[in-house]
């Protein structure tokens, strides 16, 4: 058994004899702005051209039941990899963390944000290199062990247009796929140099459209990083200074799933 806490948003109790209740709150919530980085869930989400199906929601009541109180309530089905979610490193490697045993303290973690959008925009197979990890870390900073790395494109502004995001919209084809993300040796470096928690973008998968290998996904899973996928909102999230909330989930044994994300950025 292992047990997980929240240290940083646990609320200290401290309650002396005769005295008044004290609460006292270490993460102080009204001095951060939270922005949503996560795409909503609908007949609309994108999934990989492979995937057998997408998402599905099916209404089992909406109305008014005969005792007189209004009742909703719908099922839903959907596979691991689609819309904004989460790749265990198990997708990509065997006996690898599975969705329900990443630790909180990785999902919950500081962040920086890498902006690639005008070569992006200049060359839809761009991919991160180490030239613009050192780049960003010239300007702010080593990055720290422990961060969640989030790349932006811009590809975010295209969704949910099937062609414009992924680069082509043949059914059943993932062989003609066009979008730009990490390169295999930023990922190394982040991965096994930085020691980050997470690869996360604002494209449909942490290797770039024209990827046949996912050496990304393959470099990341090996050391138990995670990713993050179809992120949106990246332009509303500073370079440094976040704290991210991924949380998906909690499929037991799962490869990765559906993740809402959130930002907390200081105001
Ligand atoms: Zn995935």
């Amino acid at each position: 058994m292992h047990h997980q806490v929240l240290p940083s948003v646990v609320l200290l109790l401290v309650v002396a004899a005769g005295a008044p209740v004290l609460y006292a709150q270490p993460v102080d919530l009204s001095r951060v702005r939270m922005v949503d980085l996560t795409h909503a869930f609908d007949s609309a989400t994108l999934y990989w051209p492979t995937s057998p199906s997408g998402f599905e929601l099916e209404r089992l009541a909406f109305g008014r039941t005969e005792g007189g109180w209004f009742y909703s309530a719908n099922a839903f089905s959907s596979p691991e990899h689609g819309g904004t979610h989460l790749d265990a490193p198990i997708h990509f490697a065997e006996n690898r963390l599975t969705n329900d045993r990443i630790p909180l303290e990785r999902l919950i973690a500081p962040a920086v944000v890498i902006d690639v959008t005008a070569k992006a925009s200049a060359d839809p197979d761009y991919r991160l290199t180490p030239g613009d990890v050192a780049a960003f870390e010239g300007q702010h900073g080593r990055i720290a062990a422990g961060t969640i790395v989030l790349l932006r494109t811009g590809w975010s502004a295209r969704w949910p247009d099937r062609k414009a995001y992924l680069g082509d919209d043949t059914p059943g084809d993932a062989s003609k796929l066009r979008f730009p993300s990490f390169g295999a040796e930023a990922a190394r470096l982040l991965v096994e140099e930085r020691g980050v928690a997470a690869l996360g973008c604002d494209v449909a998968s942490i290797d770039y459209g024209q990827s046949t290998d996912f050496m990304v996904h393959r470099i990341a899973a090996e050391r138990d990083v995670y990713g993050l996928e179809n992120l949106t909102s990246l332009d509303d999230v500073p370079a440094t200074g976040a704290t991210v909330i991924a949380l998906p989930m909690k499929i037991a044994g799962g490869s990765g799933g559906p993740v809402r994300v959130v930002a907390l950025v200081p105001r």
